[in-house]
């Protein structure tokens, strides 16, 4: 069981939301902006690639933004790339329906001129009828739904959790393709697991009408990660491999598997400055836990910095670190003598 300590990210505590995976907002140079209002989830998906969930066994923080602090930084970010075709994903590394003001986050969102979509990335098992009303009357424009197998046991299997239902999934599907909310099935095809369910998934998706607006199916191609949860036995299967599948069962179904950033209107958008150079080395605030485990959550150049190998140092100190890696501002460092 995760005993994961919650922290609550207010401007009270002076950490910028750009800077790490876990929280903020993630600008990766397009018209779309990721938002990433918290870090929990209910699952414990075998294969999870961010070991969210109660069986998280390296989380050693989870975080909760305040909604006005995001939406603020939401927005003096959009307004640097531009206030015209935006798109707002909600994908966090936990369930972002786990957010207890989700409803709230999606308008505001929606009244920010320019946002023209709001997208949200999940398993589903938060979501109720009651729920979708509400997200569809408050400008969500498309709901990506992880379904990983329709057969009932491999997919309770597959998430790593006792009470998961998919034929409840099913019902909450069939719910959101009839709603002005578009659906895109998302299941994570993990090797020697769930293949034989791959073709059954996109027939269903086919069947229920999901893709009114953008395809009707994203595929995710299960990914081996350093901190993620790697089911026992499993390979991950080479790109070629992955979307050849993909092509052959296009030509069988008719249906567009293999996806481009033009399908969902997405193009390239100038990109946050970062204030930092690889190598450099910079004094931080070292101002919260880390998410996993040996690491810290450092402040400087209005940017956090996740530091590695970080387990003794106190909090409340300032530090000299040396970045070591910069991608699209999500930025780490480590301890520099
Ligand atoms: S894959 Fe998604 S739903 Fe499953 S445990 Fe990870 S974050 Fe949660």
């Amino acid at each position: 069981m995760s005993k994961a300590q919650l922290i609550r990210i207010t401007p009270e505590t002076g950490v910028p939301l750009v800077g790490t995976v876990a929280f903020g907002i993630i600008d990766r140079g397009t018209n779309v902006l990721q938002v990433r209002p918290i870090t929990l989830c209910p699952l414990s998906c075998i294969f999870c690639s961010t070991d969210a969930g109660p069986n998280s066994r390296g989380r050693l923080s989870e975080y909760i933004v305040d909604l006005d602090y995001l939406l603020e930084a939401f927005y003096d970010i959009a307004r640097y790339k531009g206030l015209h075709k935006l798109e707002a994903h909600i994908d966090t590394v936990g369930d972002p329906l786990s957010y207890p003001r989700i409803v709230d986050l999606v308008q505001e969102l929606a009244s920010i001129k320019g946002v023209e979509v709001i997208s949200l990335q999940t398993h589903g098992v938060l979501l109720t009828e009651h729920l979708i009303d509400e997200l569809e009357a408050a400008g969500l424009s498309r709901i990506n739904l992880s379904i990983d197998a329709l057969d009932p046991a491999l997919a309770r299997l597959l998430s790593g959790t006792r009470t998961y239902d998919v034929e409840r999934i099913k019902e909450i599907a069939e719910y959101i393709a009839n709603s002005r909310i578009d659906l895109l099935l998302a299941p994570v095809w993990v090797p020697g697991i769930n293949d034989e369910e791959m073709p059954k998934i996109i027939e269903y998706a086919l069947s229920i009408g999901a893709g009114k607006h953008w395809p009707p199916l994203g595929i995710q191609k299960y990914e081996a990660h350093k901190h993620g949860r790697k089911p026992y036995g499993v390979r991950p299967m080479s790109w070629r491999k992955f979307y050849s599948k993909l092509r052959e069962w296009e030509r069988r179904y008719s249906v567009k598997l293999v996806l481009k950033p033009e399908d969902f209107g997405i193009h390239k958008r100038r990109m946050l400055p970062v204030p930092f150079r690889l190598g450099e080395k910079v004094y931080v605030d070292v101002m919260l836990p880390g998410w996993l485990k040996r690491e810290k959550i450092g402040v400087t150049r209005n940017r956090a910095i996740t530091i590695i190998n970080a387990e003794r140092v106190p909090l409340g100190i300032r530090m000299r670190v040396r970045i070591i890696r910069i991608k699209d501002n999500i930025l780490m460092a480590q301890p520099e003598p």
